[in-house]
């Protein structure tokens, strides 16, 4: 998730860099708008907040480097000022167990700076201690009605993707996502949000809230801006058993796993009769996986991956793959590994300063909140 920031979250935008924001974006439009954003963020990063993060529903995996994380980093590096909200009430939306809470976080936390998060540019938060950002769901919830609610694309898969595993109906939490998601955001005023494609209704609920709350709070100057989605240029990474990777299928390649589990879950992967490799996502999409991980590790493209593999056939793609993943990933898992035997004190620390600096930043939002309302006493 994440859009263009005011430079201070009191301060209401008075217009979106880059442009006016239409009221809604067409897939083809976004990615449009997305091309002209890259451009903008380098010549002014400081006028762009992302807001993004992650459920902690386990530890982070090969399809969040190359799907998110990646890009985070580079934003960051670039001088984009950062929001990374580890999303804990957001696991309790469609299970009744979150697991061991701290356990996870810690594990997410650890994957987010060995990946190159810098707590001193990006503020790392989590939900649960942000009461002021939750606080903004019961304002925005009267902004949006149940029949746009259950019309949610986002909604509508999730919930189908709950019943699956365990039969659980929709819970009201589950329901409201895209409203919390627009508190999320508009909290500390994103207004630049990285997305996949398929998370684009998402976003336009955040644009519809931010915008009918201006309109009925806040006419003569928009107190929230309509952020624009970032969408990831990346591919969806699959797991081993051809499926998208996702850490609640159990086909995932852990960043954090050894060399040898490395090896096992390429043996282990999917790919088909044909002999010859080629590059052709549509047609064979487990072999297409496999060159576009292998091309990221490499600096080359999936294409010439697959010209370079040829009749060689799948064995040498995997033994490429392999080595390119495990040798791009040393650095990182021996970062991870020297944070995690620094001990607790210092994921805790940069926890702590987190989310003190989203507190200050919620409790203003919140305070501009109940005045534009009418409803300071
Ligand atoms: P869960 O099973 O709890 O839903 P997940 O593994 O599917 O976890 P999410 O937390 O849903 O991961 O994903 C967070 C973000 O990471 C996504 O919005 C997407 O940008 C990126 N991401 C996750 N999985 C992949 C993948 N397989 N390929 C590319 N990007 C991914
Ligand atoms: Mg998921």
């Amino acid at each position: 998730m994440s859009v263009t920031i005011a430079p201070e979250a009191t301060t209401p935008p008075s217009a979106t860099p880059g442009g006016p924001a239409s009221t809604t974006r067409s897939a083809a439009a976004a990615r449009e708008r997305t091309a002209d954003l890259e451009q903008l963020i380098v010549q002014n990063p400081g006028a762009y907040r992302v807001l993004t993060g992650d459920r902690p529903t386990g530890a982070l995996h090969l399809g969040h480097l190359l799907g998110t994380v990646a890009n985070r980093v580079r934003l960051q590096n670039l001088g984009v000022e950062m929001f990374l909200i580890v999303a804990d009430y957001q696991v309790i939306t469609d299970r009744d167990d979150a697991g061991d809470l701290p356990a996870t976080v810690r594990e997410v936390l650890l994957d987010y700076l060995a990946a190159g998060i810098d707590p001193e540019c990006t503020t790392i938060f989590t939900h649960s201690a942000v009461p002021a950002l939750n606080q903004l769901l019961l304002p925005f919830l009267s902004l949006v009605t149940v029949a746009e609610l259950e019309r949610n694309p986002t909604v509508k898969a999730e919930s189908e993707a709950a019943a699956e595993r365990g039969g659980r109906g929709t819970s009201g939490l589950l329901f409201t996502y895209p409203v919390h998601q627009a508190a999320d955001i508009l909290f500390c005023h994103g207004n630049l949000v990285p997305v996949g494609e398929d998370q684009l209704p998402h976003l336009e609920a955040t644009r519809t809230v931010a915008r009918r709350f201006n309109q009925r709070y806040s006419a003569a100057q928009p107190y929230f801006p309509e952020p624009d989605a970032l969408i990831a240029q990346s591919p969806t990474i699959l797991g081993s058993d051809g499926g998208k990777m996702s850490k609640s299928r159990g086909n995932a390649l852990e960043l954090r796993a050894t060399e040898d589990e490395t090896v096992a879950f390429f043996r282990r992967a999917k790919t088909d009769a044909d002999r010859a490799i080629t590059y052709e996502p549509e047609r064979r999409p487990e072999i297409a996986n496999l060159l576009q991980i292998g091309a990221y590790f490499t600096g080359t493209s999936p294409q010439a991956l697959a010209d370079e593999v040829g009749s060689a056939g799948a064995g040498r793609l995997k033994t490429l793959v392999t080595e390119a993943v495990t040798e791009g990933l040393r650095p990182l898992r021996a970062r991870r590994r020297e944070l995690a035997a620094t001990g607790s004190r210092h994921l805790a620390e940069v926890l702590a300063r987190g989310n003190a600096h989203a507190n200050a930043i919620a409790d203003r939002t919140l305070d501009d909140v109940r005045d534009l309302m009418g409803m300071r006493y």
